[in-house]
């Protein structure tokens, strides 16, 4: 930090300038490692190059904070910034809050998910407040982005639903019967998944009718932001200031020089609420070690741009409505198991919208009941190793440990469940165990799966 910048008095009444520039520095800084060096070596200049608004001194320390390079503190810029997100956050937990859905027993599972995620990896534990979505509509099938880093490994775009007559109707029953089976919790959902949502042309008319049974729009995360500028504007619009204020517009950055056309194309004040996600080759960020990135490895000019956490935010249905297909998908630490950070539990097609709605029924009764019982068949979670000494059991995830005491008898069926699922009664039938010992033992099974480490497989 050069020796003559001192901390000036801010000006408070414009917070909203404040915030605007810095947003484009933190932008500007994640974009470019070149552009991060030149701002840690002579912030004032940097500033100055790039015409932000900003105090040096203050700028410079909220960069600190951003890149993990200082603890948080009192900081205007950073406050700021927490004012805006902070609701962001608030209306999220509170859409997905238990008493928006429908059936406690979908709360739970995902609950379960989350620990169970936290202890395979300890890059998602950091994250885990970032699985909101319950269920996400896949709106064409295929991705006219084939992005090289595609954490999901999408195929070229094939085929789009359009909204024709037919397609309306069955579109406005499928968010019907998902508000009734699921709840106001898939609101925080998105019509779209491995796939660019502005593929489809009638994009704009299905989140139309998503609002009209939600009261908020989907959340839209777009690589054309700098493709088709009028059609975004109009987006913009349609969306209003309270939904975008809400995050419900986010560009997807894949090159410098789409970064630059976006600031040509769209002002400070039309950026402010749109977060940019910065996904180019030369931003500082990292990318999931998942689908078409880990093929990356080594072709980054040696920076280390992989994370074990899965790019996926989904805990939930994944529907899509060109193929008609319902899915159970749960994100995964990648690995060569799980190639694109996520599995599939469960996937069939539908071609009523009473179909989908008893395939929504089906999944939750065999998946996910509250209490388990000697018809359930059951399996350990694989990121999770457990050993025993005497009564205690101490279980392994990603630099995570946690010590139980568990009988021997459950040990042992502990043991076996983490080579293969087996069904419950199964295990009972293979050795005499009295009706007291087999309460016991489900007692303390139930507090496995309530804690992550088993789950109910079909
Ligand atoms: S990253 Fe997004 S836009 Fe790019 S290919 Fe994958 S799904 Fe498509």
């Amino acid at each position: 930090m050069s020796k003559s910048m001192v901390k000036k008095p801010l000006n408070l009444n414009n917070e909203k300038l404040n915030w605007l520039n810095f947003k484009r520095l933190v932008e500007l800084v994640s974009a470019d490692l070149k552009n991060c060096k030149l701002f840690e070596t002579n912030p004032e200049k940097f500033l100055t190059k790039f015409a932000l608004d900003l105090d040096p001194y203050l700028a410079k320390e909220a960069v600190d904070v951003y890149l993990k390079k200082r603890k948080s503190i009192d900081n205007p810029y950073l406050t700021q910034a927490c004012k805006l997100i902070q609701p962001i956050y608030e209306d999220i937990a509170q859409r997905v809050d238990i008493t928006n859905f429908t059936a406690p027993q979908f709360q739970k599972w995902i609950q379960r998910k989350k620990k169970a995620l936290a202890w395979e990896s300890r890059a998602t534990r950091k994250i885990l407040p970032h699985f909101n979505a319950s269920v996400m509509f896949e709106l064409s099938q295929g991705c006219s982005g084939q992005c090289d880093f595609c954490c999901l490994d999408t195929r070229p775009l094939t085929k789009t639903y359009r909204y024709t007559e037919d397609n309306q109707k069955f579109w406005q029953e499928i968010l019907k019967a998902t508000k009734e089976e699921i709840g106001n919790a898939a609101s925080v959902g998105a019509c779209y998944f491995a796939t660019e949502p502005l593929d489809n042309p009638d994009y704009e008319k299905f989140i139309a009718d998503f609002y009209q049974v939600f009261q908020t729009f989907p959340q839209t995360t777009t690589v054309k932001g700098a493709a088709d500028v009028k059609r975004i504007k109009r987006l913009m619009k349609q969306l209003g200031m309270k939904e975008l204020q809400k995050a419900k517009l986010r560009f997807s950055i894949i090159s410098l020089e789409q970064l630059k056309a976006i600031y040509q194309n769209y002002t400070k004040e039309e950026l402010a609420y749109i977060e940019l996600l910065i996904n180019n080759k030369e931003s500082i960020h990292s990318y999931s070690d998942s689908g078409r990135a880990r093929k990356l490895h080594g072709k980054r000019g040696g920076k280390e741009h992989f994370e074990t956490a899965p790019s996926v935010c989904l805990i939930g249905f994944l529907v899509n409505l060109c193929t008609k297909a319902i899915s159970l998908i749960v994100p995964r630490k990648p690995s060569d198991r799980y190639p694109l950070g996520m599995e599939t539990i469960f996937s069939e097609n539908f071609s009523t919208p009473n179909e989908y709605r008893d395939l929504i029924q089906k999944v939750m009764q065999t998946y996910m009941p509250l209490k388990i019982n000697e018809n359930h068949k059951l399996c350990f979670c694989s990121g999770i190793s457990m050993q025993s000494k005497g009564n205690t059991v101490t279980f392994w995830g990603d630099n995570i440990k946690r010590s139980l005491s568990l009988s021997k008898e459950t040990q042992i069926i502990a043991k076996k469940l983490q080579k293969e699922a087996y069904l419950v009664n199964n295990i009972f039938k293979e050795k005499t165990y009295s009706i007291f010992l087999q309460k016991s033992i489900l007692t303390q099974l139930q507090h496995l799966y309530d804690l992550g480490f088993l789950e109910v497989v079909s």
